[in-house]
């Protein structure tokens, strides 16, 4: 794709549907934010009161925090920095998704091992996570919308539960937690200019109370126009309501005497620095996989495919514009990377079906229709 079709300040195509361009080719989520600098590294102060905070809450216990581990980089290297940088007694909890590659699983291993840190698995069913997730991208194939392809990650949103269970049994009164910001100002969020994802201000009762309502309504919206969804609906309700994320006023008001941080919200985001650590610690990216973003996931392949056919770019162009309008990256480096990192790795997404029981047929094919139903 040649830069003319880009957004002329980030890496959005101009194929997003979503997105209205100016005549000078600027998307509107540039034309509506300045383009930031890049943080200085005047937020180690914050971060280190937040430390601070750690190890005070973690006195007479036996762990200063509880870190979940998903066996990508940030999380990895979260644990990493938390261990040797600012020697916390840190406990990692840790799920092996279907789709969890083995050597993600064998750096969560190695990792956790080179740093003394143990591991406790967090009790959630693979059977229902492959079986839902089947679903979802069954009826995606079906009525092919963004918010469909989303909804096939509400089982993993159950780690934000299973994260406070597993302090609460160990009496750790900390989570940190090693979330991408530039993740989740994904497609949505980012349009909605009224949500700051760093807005790191606890709300009132009224306002989580308020923000039940608009998730509960948006949820009974979207299981009216798909009445296939019902049945999951304990699933979604829980996924979309009680643990979407990890301060949901649910989560929040029932576990109210564990605090929470998410450490690069804060602590900004270097890559180098990742990637130097991700060398240095041996950790490696499955070999079928074209970016080291997402990569514990082979799901993010046919996410990824799902969200060009719907929105009309990738998670992964998202991303990165993401990091360019932050001032991160440039945006000749995300345009660089966009042309490896960027390319989908079919043999990833037919590992992806092949869990599924799919064909992979359905996802390469340029047109979804006509589209004829797999078996089962
Ligand atoms: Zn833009």
């Amino acid at each position: 794709m040649n830069t003319e079709q880009r957004c002329r300040r980030c890496i959005i195509p101009k194929s997003a549907k979503e997105f209205k361009f100016s005549n000078d080719s600027c998307c509107e989520l540039c034309l509506n934010q300045d383009l930031k600098k890049a943080p200085d590294g005047s937020n180690e102060k914050n971060i280190k009161l937040k430390i601070e905070d750690i190890k005070k809450t973690g006195k007479n216990r036996d762990y200063d925090c509880l870190v979940g581990l998903s066996g990508g980089r940030d999380s990895a290297y979260l644990l990493f920095t938390l261990v040797k940088k600012y020697n916390l007694r840190c406990m990692a909890a840790y799920h092996r998704t279907p789709f969890t590659p083995d050597v993600i699983d064998e750096n969560v291993r190695k990792l956790t091992a080179a740093l003394n840190v143990p591991l406790i698995q967090m009790d959630i069913s693979n059977t229902k996570h492959r079986l839902f997730a089947k679903k979802i991208v069954n009826l995606w194939l079906e009525s092919p919308k963004k918010v469909i392809a989303s909804l096939a990650c509400a089982p993993c949103k159950q780690h934000n539960h299973e994260v406070y269970k597993i302090a609460k049994k160990h009496k750790i009164g900390y989570i940190v937690f090693g979330g991408n910001k530039f993740e989740n100002f994904q497609v949505g969020a980012a349009q909605d200019k009224k949500s700051k994802v760093d807005d790191y201000k606890e709300i009132s009762q009224f306002q989580k109370i308020k923000q039940i309502i608009i998730v509960a309504k948006r949820g009974a919206l979207i299981i009216l126009q798909h009445p296939k969804l019902l049945l999951s609906f304990p699933l979604l309700f829980r996924s979309s309501i009680l643990y979407l994320n990890n301060r949901t006023p649910y989560l929040r008001m029932r576990y109210s005497n564990i605090k929470m941080l998410d450490f690069y919200f804060i602590a900004g985001y270097d890559e180098k620095s990742v990637n130097e650590f991700l060398s240095e610690y041996n950790l490696k990216i499955p070999s079928n996989c074209n970016s080291s973003w997402r990569a514990d996931c082979s799901f993010t392949e046919l996410k990824n495919i799902m969200f060009s056919k719907t929105v009309g770019m990738t998670y992964n162009e998202a991303y990165l514009s993401n990091m360019v309008r932050e001032g991160v990256i440039t945006r000749a480096e995300a345009l660089d990377r966009i042309s490896t990192e960027g390319e989908i790795s079919h043999e990833r997404l037919k590992e992806t079906c092949d869990i599924l029981e799919l064909s992979s047929e359905y996802f390469v094919n340029k047109k979804l229709t006509p589209f004829v139903r797999g078996k089962g």
